[in-house]
């Protein structure tokens, strides 16, 4: 009698285990030249993963830099496709010495894998290729599948914008699904539903042609310092709201219903200040620190420098001042509109006594799920099937540049269901994953798949 996708899961699940461990062994970190034949190596392991899971049309695509791994199962062009993206590449695991066990050696302890790369992302997109697998080998996949495992996305996805454009057609879907990011915990599952966008701006004050000594000319010369600090002072108002003119244009307000099916998210206030020794939370009136975080656009001060910092006084009046400012964003605000609403502002605001340069760095899109659409509803249905709890949408305030790229390249929604843990270490020593984690990833990604298709 032919297996369902559950019993061939769960008479799989050591060999699915295992070769989880033999893909954590190999050290595939981008980033180091002394590693690109491991990273090679380990995109042809992918591809050998990918024919083995009875994936066809596989290939292994070059990039300027680390390759690509596509494969796919076409049933029928009339029925939806879905996109699933991964990454087989892993951060440097230094620094060495603090690792409990060889970072590329995998092991087991207290049912937790630790390696490098367990959680980020080896041991999270491998559950798509295990549930992928157990859907085609029981007949039970209800519609076409592609997927991209990319080797570069812990080197800023450089060559993924190009591979994009050059394959639009290879890469159409009807939605993609990421599994790339983290849950609450294993008792409150959530899903990622908001990345914020980033405008990061460089400020150069001048002031006199020189420093000048402080007692001669004090008081009678602009301090480009002193000019800074109020100009930077004047950027948000009492209410912590942001004052450049037309920033929150473009915002969308969260519903009310939203913010509240968001609220379901435990936090403790106490605890949140306690863990970096605050007395007192700050930020925007009329908002929660959860919504400060997830769901308003904020402006910070990175850095600021400029006259004498060295031992001892020195009485300058410095001819220079200079600060990066960075500004995360959320929809619909726009990196490049923002960048010239803070510019037009800044110069605005400067005294005629200084001259003020404002310099660009790099910015990147807010993206947002909807929380009606089909591909969200799909995950949580499919979440709160196997964890027996509807899922939390937790928005955060960080951001990953490949999710506006695919929405903006290939026109449809990513929904980022991720199943590690805060807690996982990822980008540091000791790295690790849970098996109730990988496991509940492979049992939960077919039921996306069953809902997906229909809803
Ligand atoms: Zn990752």
């Amino acid at each position: 009698m032919m297996k369902n996708t559950n019993q061939y899961i769960n008479s799989e699940k050591k060999r699915f285990l295992s070769e989880l461990l033999e893909l954590l062994k190999i050290p595939s970190v981008s980033a180091d030249s002394k590693h690109d034949k491991d990273t090679r190596d380990c995109a042809k392991w992918v591809l050998k993963a990918m024919n083995n899971s009875g994936l066809k049309n596989t290939q292994l695509i070059e990039t300027a830099g680390h390759p690509v791994v596509f494969g796919e199962f076409i049933i029928d062009s009339a029925l939806p496709t879905v996109l699933v993206y991964g990454h087989y590449d892993v951060q440097p695991a230094d620094p060495i010495e603090l690792w409990n066990s060889p970072p590329f050696e995998p092991v087991i302890k207290d049912k937790v894998i630790y390696a490098r790369g367990s959680a980020d992302d080896k041991g999270q997109f491998y559950m798509h290729l295990k549930a992928i697998e157990a859907m085609i080998k029981t007949d039970e996949l209800p519609c076409n599948v592609k997927v991209l495992i990319e080797g570069e996305e812990e080197v800023g996805s450089e060559n993924l914008d190009l591979f994009i454009k050059n394959n639009r057609e290879l890469l159409s879907n009807d939605v993609i699904i990421i599994s790339d990011t983290h849950m609450i915990d294993n008792d409150t599952p959530s899903i990622t539903s908001g990345l914020k966008g980033l405008a990061y701006m460089e400020v150069e004050i001048t002031g006199p042609n020189r420093d000048l000594h402080s007692g001669t000319y004090g008081g009678s010369v602009a301090n480009p310092i002193n000019v800074l600090s109020k100009m930077i002072a004047s950027l948000t108002d009492e209410n912590n709201r942001i004052t450049i003119p037309g920033f929150y244009d473009k915002v969308i307000e969260v519903s009310l219903e939203d913010r509240v099916e968001m609220g379901r998210a435990p936090f403790s206030e106490k605890e949140f200040k306690a863990s970096i020794d605050i007395s007192m939370e700050d930020g925007e009136k009329g908002y929660t620190t959860p919504e400060r975080q997830g769901i308003r656009p904020t402006l910070d001060v990175n850095g600021i420098w400029g006259g004498y910092i060295g031992e001892g006084a020195k009485t300058v009046l410095p001819s220079k001042a200079y600060a990066k400012i960075s500004m995360r964003l959320v929809p619909d605000q726009n990196s490049i509109e923002i960048s010239e609403l803070f510019q037009k502002h800044f110069e605005s605001i400067a005294p005629k006594s200084v001259k003020v340069k404002v310099h660009t760095h790099h910015g990147g899109e807010p993206v947002v799920t909807n929380l009606n659409s089909k591909g969200y509803k799909a995950a949580s249905l499919a979440m709160e099937k196997t964890f027996g709890k509807k899922p939390v949408p937790v928005r955060q305030g960080g951001s990953i540049p490949i999710v506006s790229l695919f929405e903006a390249e290939l026109n449809t929604n990513c929904i980022l269901i991720g199943f590690g843990l805060a807690s996982d270490a990822i980008h540091s020593p000791n790295e690790h994953y849970g098996l109730f984690n990988f496991y509940k990833g492979i049992e939960t990604i077919p039921y996306f798949f069953k809902y997906f298709c229909e809803l």
